[in-house]
């Protein structure tokens, strides 16, 4: 009989558990805290957005993306839907979004532990590794109260996000300590925290808007989505997905700098045609104030704080104002500028950019390609997604394939 530890019993080391037990294969599962998945109970704001049915590589993200494509393929990604069927989870699909129709992240929680319980995993709470050797062929695993002896360590500690969670960062350590090196792990889908005189009165707004990114100047990518003015900044997916960028480019010394347009419905391209369209709109509406006209468009706190800003009184109508005032309104409209002062940090973060490079893995296995029996997956590694199921579906794909190497049993991809 052979035996795989488990270190970690989040979302990829409960799934590469499941795949890993056999009849020859004793599995057993070492997770610091009193429970395994609790961060799959924070997910997607409880409901657990676990998969997405858009599974292009442009939304998972690495130092070396080149590698991923050897992970997330479509053979992986189907068996990881038939794994989840066979679990009896029953998707419900939101634009593409998974969530369990329970509307409950603890679902995919229990079904993950029950299937482990089903197959006689060893799964031991409260047990905290704080050491890996390797003696021969045997990994020695030791916690703060037992040692155990295992041909195969699957490490699945996650990362530094969310370290409330049992991740923190430990597992960079273990792994560097068998062999492993390290890219600087940076909070990733976080919060942006920005200057401005307004937070306070923005904060609490919701709105949806494009936001456009820039560095040190340089145009550098776009996102649309549902944004969150708080009062450190803001927050919502389309600045989320935006924040691995920029925690880097802070890091770097860069100037980090976004522009929010509030009329995303219109697709404009030149300043003229948004004036235009304000002209039209001032038509239709006829004697109203420029406040009540963008008021029919608007959060009303958003037009006091965009007519605040651009010292254009709320009562005055809008054939009188000057072509300046006007222009300058539609900057404030569709070009709002907030200069970037930061990120939150890994304590808010949902995950990292970072971590153990691809590269010293085979992807097709996630063994390492430092030491033999050792298997990485999950958060740990270098590989984050953006909003919308992708980090959970690289901790599924990622545990699924190391479970079945453990187990002895190839990849087809391989
Ligand atoms: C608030 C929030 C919302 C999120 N929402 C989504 C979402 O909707 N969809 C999505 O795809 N992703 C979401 N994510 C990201 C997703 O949850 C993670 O990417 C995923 O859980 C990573 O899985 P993992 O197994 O690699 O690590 P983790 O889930 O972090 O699991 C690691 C486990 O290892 C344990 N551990 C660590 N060190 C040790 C040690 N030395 N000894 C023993 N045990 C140890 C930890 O206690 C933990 O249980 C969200 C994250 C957060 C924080």
């Amino acid at each position: 009989m052979k035996r795989t530890i488990v270190i970690g019993g989040g979302a990829s080391g409960l799934i590469s558990a499941i795949f890993a037990s056999s009849k020859t294969n004793e599995v057993i599962i070492l997770e610091r805290n009193g429970t395994c998945g609790k961060k799959i109970l924070a997910t997607g704001g409880g409901k657990c957005n676990y998969w997405n049915a858009n599974q292009d590589l442009k939304y998972y993200h690495s130092n070396h993306e080149r590698e991923l494509k050897k992970i997330i393929t479509k053979q992986n990604q189907q068996e990881v839907l038939n794994f989840f069927q066979s679990l009896g989870i029953i998707p419900k699909i939101k634009n593409g979004y998974y969530y369990p129709f329970s509307n409950q992240a603890v679902t995919i929680q229990n079904a993950l532990i029950l299937e482990c319980q089903k197959r006689n995993i060893t799964i031991k709470n409260h047990s905290y590794v704080k050491k890996i050797e390797k003696s021969q062929k045997k990994f020695i695993v030791t916690t703060t109260e037992e040692v155990f002896f295992a041909d195969s360590v699957i490490l699945a500690t996650g990362s530094k996000a969310a370290p409330k969670t049992g991740s923190d960062g430990n597992g960079y350590l273990l792994a560097k300590s068998l062999g492993h090196t390290l890219i600087e792990p940076l909070p990733a889908l976080v919060q942006i925290e920005t200057k401005g005189s307004y937070l306070k009165e923005w904060a609490g707004i919701r709105t949806d808007a494009i936001l456009t990114w820039y560095e040190n100047g340089q145009r550098k990518m776009q996102e649309t989505g549902e944004l969150q003015l708080t009062a450190y900044g803001i927050s919502g997916i389309c600045s989320m997905n935006l924040s691995r960028y920029i925690s880097k480019g802070i890091k770097n010394g860069k100037k980090e700098k976004i522009k929010i347009n509030f009329l995303p419905f219109l697709s404009y391209e030149t300043k003229e045609q948004y004036l235009a369209w304000l002209e039209s709109q001032n038509r239709i509406v006829q004697k109203r104030t420029i406040q009540e006209l963008l008021e029919a468009i608007l959060n009303y706190k958003l037009v006091r704080i965009i007519l605040k800003e651009t010292s254009i009184p709320c009562n005055k109508n809008f054939q009188q104002l000057s072509l300046c005032q006007k222009e300058d309104l539609i900057t404030h409209l569709i070009e709002w500028s907030v200069e970037i002062t930061g990120t939150k940090s890994f304590m808010d973060a949902q995950v990292c950019s970072g971590g153990i490079p691809v590269t010293e893995i085979n992807p097709y296995t996630m063994e390492s390609k430092k030491q033999k029996g050792l298997y990485l997956i999950g958060e740990l590694l270098d590989v984050d997604g953006s909003c919308g199921g992708y980090n959970l579906g690289f901790a599924w794909m990622s545990g699924m394939l190391a479970g079945k190497s453990c187990k002895g049993e190839k990849n087809d991809t391989n």
